[in-house]
C-alpha cells in the first residue's frame, strides 16, 4: 500500500565550491572496497581530450569510460554498460561516477541500480520497482539545470516508452557541485538547459499539486533563474547562481510533479529523438494560455540571449506519427493531473495536442 505521505530519500553528502572536483579522489578513497573493486568513471566525451580527463582520480583498476551525450539515455545502452563491466571484473566494483550533464548523470545512477539488480533497465521504468540497493554512485553536474544531479529518478529511452527509473535507490550518494565545471558549456545548450531548470519552477508553482515545501525551493530556484538569465552577473556569479538554481528547482519538483510541457516535450523525445531541454522550449513558447506569467518571461530570456528556436519540427510529421506523439504526452497522467487538476481530461484532448503540436 502506498504511504499517504512520501518518504523522500535526499541527497546524503555534497560538496559545493569551485574548484571542489579535486576533492574527489579523497572521496572514493574512503569507500574503495579492494584495489580489485574498480571505480567506473561514467564521463561525457566532450571531456575526452580536455584537461578534466587528467584531473580524473584513477588509481588501481579504475576505468573511464567516454559517451556521447548526441542521444539521451537508453535502456538498452545501460544493460550493455553493466554487461560490460560485469565481465570485465570478477569484483563487483566499487562505485559508480557520473561526470557529465543529465544524460551522464542519469546514465551512472541506472548502471549503479542495474549492477545490483538483476533483468533489464526497463524491467524497472515506472515507479518503485526497484527493490535492491544500488551500488555506491556518485553525480559530478558539468552543466547546470535538469536537477537530475538530486532527483530520485533516472529517465531512460526504452523500447516501449520514455520513462524514469523512480526509486529509493536511484539518488546519488554523493555529489559534487563544481560550478567552475561548466565553463564550455556552448551558449544554445547553457539557455535550453537552463530553461529546463526555469521551466521546472514554473509547473510545480502553477501546478495542483503545489505544497510549501515544493513552493520554498521553486520560489528561489525561480529567482535564481531570473537573475542569472535576466540581470548582467559576472560569469563566476551566474555560474554558482545557475548550478543551485538547479537543485532547488529538482528538490521543487520532488515534492510536487512537472506539467504540460514535461509532458508535451517527452512526446517530442520518443517520437524525434528531441532533447529535454530543447524540447522543453520548443513546446513551452506555446502555452501562454497555461502558463502566461512564465511564457512572457521566457520570451524575455529568450529575446535577452537572442536565442532562435528551431522552426516547423512537426511539419514533415504524419497522422500516426502524431497519434504517437500524443498517446505519449497523454499517458503522463500525473503531469497533467499536476498542471490542471483531477478533470484534466475535459481540457486535454487529442485535438488539443495536436494543435498545440502543430505549431512547433
Ligand atoms: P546533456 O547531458 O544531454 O548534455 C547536453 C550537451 O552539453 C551535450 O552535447 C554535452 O556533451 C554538452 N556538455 C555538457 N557539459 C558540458 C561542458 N561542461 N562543456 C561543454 N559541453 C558540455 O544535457 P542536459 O540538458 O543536462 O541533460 C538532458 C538529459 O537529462 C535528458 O536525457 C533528460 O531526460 C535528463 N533529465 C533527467 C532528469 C532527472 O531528474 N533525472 C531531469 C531532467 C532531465
Ligand atoms: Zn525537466
Amino acid at each position: 500500500a502506498s504511504q499517504k505521505f512520501r518518504n523522500f530519500p535526499m541527497v546524503p553528502r555534497v560538496v559545493f565550491g569551485n574548484g571542489s572536483f579535486d576533492q574527489l579522489g579523497d572521496i572514493l578513497l574512503t569507500k574503495r572496497k579492494s584495489s580489485d573493486a574498480p571505480f567506473i568513471f561514467l564521463v561525457d566525451d566532450v571531456f575526452e581530450n580536455s584537461n578534466l580527463h587528467s584531473r580524473i582520480p584513477r588509481i588501481f583498476s579504475d576505468q573511464i569510460i567516454f559517451i556521447s551525450a548526441d542521444e539521451e539515455p537508453k535502456t538498452q545502452q545501460v544493460d550493455a554498460l553493466v554487461r560490460k563491466i560485469k565481465e570485465s571484473y570478477l569484483e563487483m566494483p566499487s562505485g559508480i561516477v557520473g561526470i557529465g550533464g543529465g544524460t551522464l548523470l542519469d546514465l551512472a545512477k541506472a548502471v549503479a541500480i542495474l549492477l545490483n539488480n538483476t533483468g533489464s533497465a526497463a524491467d524497472y521504468q515506472g515507479w518503485d520497482l526497484v527493490h535492491r540497493e544500488s551500488v555506491y554512485h556518485v553525480g559530478i553536474p558539468t552543466i547546470s539545470g535538469t536537477g537530475a544531479e538530486v532527483s530520485r529518478t533516472t529517465v531512460l529511452l526504452g523500447p516501449e516508452r520514455k520513462l524514469g527509473i523512480n526509486s529509493d535507490y536511484t539518488t546519488f550518494d554523493q555529489v559534487i557541485l563544481d560550478p567552475e565545471l561548466t565553463k564550455g558549456v556552448p551558449k544554445e545548450q547553457w539557455f535550453y538547459t537552463g530553461m529546463d531548470c526555469f521551466i521546472h519552477c514554473i509547473e510545480s508553482l502553477n501546478g495542483t499539486y503545489l505544497n510549501a515545501f515544493s513552493q520554498s525551493y521553486g520560489e528561489k530556484a525561480l529567482d535564481l533563474c531570473k537573475e542569472v538569465f535576466l540581470d548582467d552577473l559576472p560569469d563566476k556569479e551566474s555560474r554558482n547562481k545557475l548550478m543551485m538554481a538547479s537543485w532547488h528547482g529538482g528538490m521543487s519538483i520532488a515534492y510536487s510533479q512537472v506539467g504540460v510541457a514535461h509532458a508535451m516535450s517527452y512526446g517530442l523525445g520518443y517520437q524525434l529523438g528531441i532533447k529535454h531541454g530543447l524540447g522543453n522550449c520548443l513546446v513551452f513558447q506555446h502555452l501562454g494560455e497555461f502558463y502566461p506569467e512564465g511564457v512572457v518571461i521566457f520570451d524575455q530570456m529568450r529575446n535577452k540571449h537572442k536565442i532562435q528556436l528551431p522552426k516547423g519540427i512537426c511539419a514533415t510529421l504524419n497522422d500516426n506519427d502524431f497519434e504517437t506523439m500524443i498517446s505519449i504526452a497523454m499517458g503522463m497522467e500525473p503531469l497533467w493531473e499536476n498542471a490542471l487538476g483531477p478533470n484534466w481530461k475535459s481540457v486535454i484532448t487529442p485535438a488539443k495536442l495536436r494543435s498545440i503540436y502543430r505549431k512547433i
